[in-house]
């Protein structure tokens, strides 16, 4: 079966700092890859790299069969790039809304005036992508009005309402206070269960456990280990990753 989004060999280095040295990667359809590893691992540039918010320097992003070489032209075709950002939705760990927007906004805007949805479609999205996750009733509130844990909520809910095919994680429970953490992970839980193929990175090994298909293990700009939850996470082979799980308990 075709990978739903694979990486041949990435790099990517800022100046002459190596960040990603050559990361070969897969997730199937209807998968959720759980990505765990140290800080400074390169999680989140690697996830930045899969949608272009970072630039490759080197490899390729293979998406439902359709190639992006990174180096051959050095720089993918603009609209290569675009395809592939509207067909995947990035949830980042500082939310990320744009503040002078409404909840509402946060999640019409872009598919009205970027996409060209029409009004009335994108609103009826919204309104049940806030139902969904639970924040219906903050549909006209300002991002500075909600907690930590509701506008993650809003912005699970916009990264959807794009209706993308590939759903992308970056530590979405790490900027919370502990006592909000199991809202957004209940929304998350839920996506999972809905078959919708993602790759979260997380610190939270449980539901790493709990929820994903397979295990995937950052060091130093490399896949160390990648596997089944319960062997990677119970029976690590890499001594790196046995004293990774030892500092995370
Ligand atoms: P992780 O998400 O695993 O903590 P990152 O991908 O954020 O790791 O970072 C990996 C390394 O790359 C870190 O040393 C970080 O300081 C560096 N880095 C990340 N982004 C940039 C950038 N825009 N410019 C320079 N260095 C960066
Ligand atoms: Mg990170």
């Amino acid at each position: 079966m075709q990978p739903a989004i694979e990486t041949r060999d990435l790099h990517k280095s800022f100046g002459a700092f190596k960040v990603l040295k050559g990361v070969s990667f897969k997730a199937h359809e209807h998968q959720v890859i759980a990505i765990i590893g140290a800080s400074g691992s390169g999680k989140s540039t690697f996830l930045r790299c899969l949608n272009f918010l970072e630039q490759p320097d080197q490899g390729e992003i293979h998406f439902k069969g359709e190639v992006i070489r990174i180096s051959d032209p050095r720089r993918p075709p603009r609209q290569q790039i675009e395809r592939l950002r509207r067909r995947t939705g990035m949830v980042f760990q500082q939310f990320n809304l744009w503040s002078h927007w409404t909840v509402l906004e946060n999640l019409t805007k872009v598919p009205i005036q970027v996409h060209g949805v029409p009004r009335a479609e994108a609103m009826a999205r919204a309104m049940e992508l806030l139902n969904r996750v639970g924040m219906a009733e903050k549909r006209d509130a300002y991002p500075a009005a909600l907690s930590g844990g509701q506008q993650q909520r809003v912005a699970i809910a916009r990264a959807l309402a794009i209706e993308p095919e590939v759903l992308f994680f970056d530590e979405p429970t790490s900027a919370l206070d502990p006592e909000l953490v199991g809202e957004v992970l209940t929304v998350i839980r839920g996506l999972a269960k809905e078959g919708r193929t993602m790759i979260v990175v997380t610190h939270e090994m449980s539901f790493a456990r709990e929820v994903s298909d397979r295990v995937v293990f950052f060091h130093d700009g490399c896949i160390e280990e990648d596997g089944l939850p319960a062997d990677v996470l119970k029976q690590p082979k890499s001594a790196r990753l046995g004293s990774f799980l030892r500092s995370v308990r």
